[in-house]
């Protein structure tokens, strides 16, 4: 491992207090201490960084490994805000940290950065380690309200401290509301609110969806592979499209294709339909020769058990069904229009959403603190000073890839430095 160098600490200043240590508050508050500040790092967790130990089943997808302007085409909401800082902490950076930290890393399908263990207990090790060097001081508390004067952030009140931890600076990086078993409740969001900060509803995103559609729970638990989804507007426009693998549950449909179409939608504008072309690899002439020679094989067995060779058993009755033919048709006896039909659907599978799971099931929170009212440049807020904001607690979210993290690690980043440059000014104006 390098040594990573760092500023003495200014220990005769107010903290900068860093609330919450999860992706990044951990970074902001190891950037602000490389710079010298004395931190104060506040968790109510027993361990930091408890949502990166799930994240990536486990082995933690750190980031994508890819240039500014595809980090950007990654962020679909209120990519522009983040500009500055992925220019300033970009993937590379971010892979340099954790590589310098001895973390050793490796880039797979997709672009997608993991560390070579497989392990995203090594991610968090080397962030909760670096912490332990700078001299970051850990507190096992919850963060309850910003105390604020001549608006100005001066301190925190917590649960232990209800009198407050005066600050020099504070960066609220409390998450966003997904997965609250890790820590990530939505507190910052009343903590912005309470010093005057809108906030965007959160919602979720990279989130299972729900169907009104009664198929979906008579085939729970199926998962297909090797599909095609397309998802298409009111309107009819496709606004996703990918080949890989969903899954029915009794709601509606999960799995790696639905989280990923999620975020490209919008349930407060539009309304959506699914489309599953379960039969990709065929185009429709080559299905249709498929579905001849299988029903002349099988031309005495009734349709409920004709297509075993071409769908999942749980698929067929809803399939047939669909097609406006009845289960018990033999295979000797179907008519051309009924063959069509049948093939259509195939092709063609329809899912009506009605709309995404609760933000509590969702792999990311859509909406958060409103980034007109934060400075993209150092995440400092442009309502009330000695106040910023890193990580998923703004509004702000990514595609799937490794993206969400990085915005983590950027946003971090900068806030911390800012918040070091301020520790200093101040202290160089105290001298
Ligand atoms: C199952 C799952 C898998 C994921 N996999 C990936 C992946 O592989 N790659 C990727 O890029 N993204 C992934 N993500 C998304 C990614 O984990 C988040 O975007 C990222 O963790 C956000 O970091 P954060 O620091 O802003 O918030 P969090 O990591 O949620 O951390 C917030 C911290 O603040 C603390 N906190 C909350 N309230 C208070 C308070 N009042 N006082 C003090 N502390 C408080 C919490 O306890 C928590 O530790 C995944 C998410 C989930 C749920």
């Amino acid at each position: 491992m390098r040594d990573v160098e760092h500023t003495p600490m200014r220990e005769h200043m107010p903290p900068v207090v860093v609330v919450g240590a999860g992706a990044a508050g951990m970074m902001a508050a190891i950037s602000a201490a490389r710079r010298g500040a004395q931190v104060v790092l506040v968790e109510p967790n027993e361990k930091v960084g408890r949502k990166l130990y799930i994240t990536g089943k486990g082995r933690c997808n750190v980031t994508n490994h890819c240039g500014l302007e595809a980090l950007m085409a990654a962020i679909p909401r209120n990519g522009k805000f983040l500009y500055s800082a992925l220019s300033r902490f970009g993937s590379q950076e971010a892979m340099a940290f954790f590589e310098d930290l001895g973390v050793k890393l490796k880039v797979e399908r997709g672009n997608r950065v993991f560390p070579v263990s497989d392990k995203a207990a090594d991610i968090i090790d080397a962030l909760f380690f670096e912490l332990r060097r700078l001299g970051v001081e850990l507190r096992r508390d919850r963060v309850t309200g910003l105390q604020v004067e001549d608006h100005r952030v001066v301190g925190v009140t917590t649960r232990q401290q209800p009198q407050g931890i005066p600050a020099s600076w504070v960066i609220v990086a409390t998450g966003g509301a997904s997965y609250p078993r890790t820590g990530s409740t939505g507190d910052g969001y009343q903590l912005a609110q309470q010093v005057g900060h809108q906030v965007v509803m959160p919602r979720g995103s990279l989130v299972p969806l729900e169907s009104p559609d009664p198929c979906c729970g008579q085939m729970q638990g199926l998962a297909l592979r090797n599909v095609v989804m397309r998802v298409k507007n009111k309107k009819g426009k496709v606004v996703y499209q990918e080949m890989g693998e969903l899954l029915f549950t009794h709601f509606g449909l999960s799995g790696p294709l639905v989280l990923s179409a999620s975020a490209h939608m919008n349930f407060e504008r539009d309304h959506y339909t699914v489309h599953i072309d379960l039969k990709p690899a065929l185009d429709e002439g080559k299905l249709d020769t498929r579905l001849v020679r299988d029903l002349t094989e099988r031309a005495n067995q009734n349709m409920g058990n004709a297509l075993g060779g071409l769908l999942p058993q749980s698929m067929i009755p809803v399939v047939v069904r669909r097609a406006g033919i009845s289960l018990d048709t033999k295979a000797h006896d179907l008519r051309k229009e009924q063959r069509r039909s049948l093939l259509e659907t195939m092709k063609n599978f329809t899912v009506d959403i009605s709309g995404p799971r609760p933000v509590e099931e969702a792999i990311v929170t859509a909406g958060g603190v409103k980034v007109g009212e934060v400075d993209p440049k150092t995440m400092a807020s442009k309502k009330v000073e000695g106040l910023s904001f890193a990580g998923e607690v703004l509004n702000v979210d990514a595609y799937t890839g490794g993206f969400n993290l990085q915005i983590a690690w950027a946003t971090g980043w900068v806030a911390g430095e800012a918040a070091a440059e301020q520790q200093e000014k101040k202290d160089g104006a105290a001298v």
